[in-house]
């Protein structure tokens, strides 16, 4: 253990060297099976062979020139990309949080075009949107905004899966430009909004001509069984976020843009000196080929209810679980207490999960897994909390 690293982290007690699909090798030589993907972005599994080829070949030819040259990799993944998203413009960074930085400041330029001096942006309670001054300041939650004061101002935070708290906000306030939120959130604990809400969303801005930013950071790229999560109600944005499964690892974010959103960028109002560079496109370009190649929405789908039936029918009438919630590959579930321990329960027992908001246990597994190994996953999870509630 290094004395050197900044304590951001609370490491687990393991250090992983190698990985194949869905398993991780530790630096002794022992195996994992692995259900979070590195949350949320390894999609693909471990070193798969055609990523892996592609990176190496594109680490032998290229890997930056600046974003002050065409970049022929960058361009084709924007082509593709708008084409699965339905999107119009692409700015590529590095990161979620980088993306949603994009994003706010399209919201913004928006907002004064509208000649609108302090534009606002609606967020959400629970929310989870970077760790960078604006994204936190966006995210609804307090804990991580603590200690950092003053926030940036122009949001305003709302209810989750509660379309009149933002019309309320709408109505109460002629300086918002934009709604910005998850299709499903994440961090705050994997809670899916009913049935209807985001095209409800959908709506109201398009009834009050503003901008609907949706963060598919976590929810992208196949994850929930559907290239987007928006696609599950039509509900297309104006702003889109990606990163997390876009690169598959490589670092790699994007924020998407249509119709009047798509225009606001110009010469000067904003850059990134990695972002998109050709290695980064490269990875995209790959991910987006296999993702299509191995129909993987499709399959997250099925691993999905595969899963939660298992979790339901293994669960059932357990005392102590709330809920199990989730849609495709982006499963909760939610017990009556806080169970951070179940992490390391977990991890005794060779498989990698997550707690998130205190009391939900989060699953992300690669979306390349084996109907066996979903299987092994929901076993292995039942037993481990009906061990810790002492069912
Ligand atoms: C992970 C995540 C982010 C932040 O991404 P970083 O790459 O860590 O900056 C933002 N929004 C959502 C929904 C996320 O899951």
């Amino acid at each position: 253990m290094s004395d050197h690293l900044m304590a951001s982290y609370q490491y687990l007690p393991v250090g992983f060297v190698e990985g194949t699909g869905a398993y991780l090798t530790d630096q002794s030589g022992q195996h994992y099976l692995d259900a979070l993907s590195g949350i949320a972005v390894c999609g693909l599994g471990h070193a798969h062979p055609k990523l892996q080829a592609a990176i190496a070949d594109q680490a032998g030819k290229l890997i930056h020139t600046s974003n002050l040259y065409h970049i022929p990799l960058q361009e084709l993944l924007a082509d593709r990309l708008c084409a699965y998203a339905r999107m119009e413009k692409i700015f590529f960074c590095n990161s979620g949080a980088e993306g949603n930085e994009a994003a706010i400041k399209i919201a913004r330029l928006y907002g004064h075009q509208k000649d609108i001096a302090e534009p606002v942006i609606v967020v959400t309670h629970r929310s989870f949107h970077g760790r960078t001054m604006a994204t936190l300041s966006a995210t609804g939650n307090e804990k991580i905004q603590a200690g950092f004061e003053p926030l940036v101002q122009g949001f305003i935070h709302v209810p989750y899966n509660n379309v009149d708290a933002i019309e309320e906000a709408i109505g109460n306030n002629k300086n918002i430009a934009a709604v910005m939120l998850e299709p499903i959130q994440g961090e705050g604990g994997i809670v899916v909004p009913d049935p209807g809400y985001l095209a409800a969303v959908r709506k109201l801005c398009d009834k009050h001509a503003l901008l609907l930013i949706l963060d598919e950071i976590q929810t992208g790229m196949c994850r929930t069984g559907k290239w987007f999560a928006w696609q599950h109600e039509d509900a297309l944005p104006d702003v889109m976020t990606l990163a997390k499964a876009l690169g598959n690892g490589v670092p790699i974010g994007a924020c998407l843009a249509r119709g009047v959103a798509a225009e606001l960028i110009r010469p000067g109002s904003h850059g990134s000196t990695f972002g998109g560079n050709p290695l980064a496109a490269r990875a995209g370009l790959t991910v987006l080929e296999i993702l299509a190649e191995e129909k993987l929405d499709q399959r997250a789908e099925y691993l999905g209810n595969l899963m939660m039936n298992g979790f339901r029918a293994g669960l059932k009438e357990v005392d102590g679980v709330r809920s199990i919630r989730g849609k495709g590959m982006m499963m909760g579930i939610e017990l009556d207490r806080d169970c951070s321990e179940l992490v390391r329960m977990a991890l005794a027992e060779h498989l990698l999960i997550n707690v998130t908001s205190g009391n939900v246990i989060r699953l992300l597994p690669p979306l390349i897994i084996t109907d066996e190994q979903a299987h092994q996953i929901v076993r292995m999870v039942c037993r481990i909390v009906k061990q810790f509630l002492g069912r």
